[in-house]
C-alpha cells in the first residue's frame, strides 16, 4: 500500500505563512448573510497527491506530457447506494473503474465484508473537522472521543474569521465561518442525530466521491464567490 500526501488541511489553515485551500466552510456575512465557502480542499489535499504518484508510477511527472495509451486503472470504491458519483475521470491517463458496482454491492454488503474479515466499525472516510459532517458525526465525535471533538471544537473556533494566511495579508473574512450549518460555535449546537436507521445514507468523503453541499444538506446555502460571506483569501 502507497500513501500520498499534500499536507495537513487543519495545520495549514492555522499556519499565517501556508497556503490554505478553501474548505466548504458555512459562512455568516456581517447583515446576516448566509454562504458557504468554496470547496478547493478535495483537489488540493487528495487529487492532487494522488494523480502526482500516478504519473510518477507511468514515468511522466508534471509538466510532462503522457503519451496516448498509458493509462493507469484507478479502481474507485463507490457502492450502488451511491452509483451517481462515478464518473469517467477527467485525464487521459486515468481509467476509473468501480469494483463494487461490478459486484453490486450497497453499503451494507461493504461493512459485512469488512467484518467478516475482522474490521468491525469501519466508519466512511473524512476530514475530522469537515463541515458536510451531520449531527449524528459529531454526536458520536462528542460521546465517543472527547479528545478529537475538543480538537475539532478547536479548529471550529480557530476558523471563525478565515483562514491565518488571509488575516496575516489584511485580508480578514469580512463575516464568520463556522463548521456546522447552525452557524454557532460547534460545542454550542444542539445536535439532532437522526436515529441510525436513517443515517445509512450519509455520505463520506474520497477522493472522487467528495459530497457535494447539495448531497448532503436542505440548507438554503449555496457556494458563493462573492459578497460578503465568501472567503477570498485562496488564489
Ligand atoms: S472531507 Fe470535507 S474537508 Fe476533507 S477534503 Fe472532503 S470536503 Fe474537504
Amino acid at each position: 500500500m502507497v500513501r500520498v500526501s499534500a499536507g495537513n488541511i487543519r495545520a495549514d489553515a492555522l499556519d499565517p505563512g501556508h497556503r490554505f485551500a478553501s474548505m466548504p466552510l458555512f459562512t455568516l456575512g456581517p447583515n446576516g448573510e448566509r454562504g458557504m465557502a468554496r470547496r478547493q480542499c478535495t483537489a488540493e489535499y487528495k487529487i492532487k497527491p494522488i494523480k502526482a504518484e500516478i504519473r510518477r508510477r507511468l514515468g511522466y511527472q508534471h509538466p510532462q506530457r503522457v503519451p496516448a495509451g498509458v493509462v493507469a486503472d484507478i479502481a474507485i470504491g463507490i457502492s450502488v447506494d451511491e452509483i451517481c458519483r462515478a464518473r469517467d475521470a477527467d485525464v487521459g491517463y486515468m481509467r476509473n473503474t468501480f469494483p463494487l458496482l461490478d459486484l453490486g454491492w450497497r453499503r451494507g454488503d461493504c461493512v459485512a465484508y469488512l467484518e467478516r474479515h475482522g474490521l468491525p466499525g469501519t466508519p466512511k472516510s473524512s476530514c475530522l473537522g469537515c463541515p458536510f459532517h451531520d449531527d449524528g458525526f459529531w454526536a458520536t465525535l462528542q460521546a465517543g472521543s472527547p479528545a478529537e471533538w475538543a480538537d475539532a471544537v478547536a479548529f471550529d473556533a480557530a476558523i471563525r474569521h478565515g483562514s491565518a494566511r488571509a488575516n496575516a495579508d489584511g485580508h480578514p473574512l469580512r463575516g464568520q465561518s463556522f463548521l456546522h450549518r447552525q452557524r454557532v460555535p460547534l460545542d454550542q449546537v444542539r445536535l439532532r442525530p437522526k436515529p441510525a436507521a436513517a443515517d445509512v445514507d450519509a455520505l463520506g468523503c474520497g477522493p472522487w466521491t467528495c459530497p457535494h453541499p447539495s448531497d448532503t444538506t436542505s440548507d438554503s446555502t449555496t457556494e458563493s464567490k462573492t459578497g460578503p460571506a465568501s472567503v477570498r483569501e485562496v488564489a
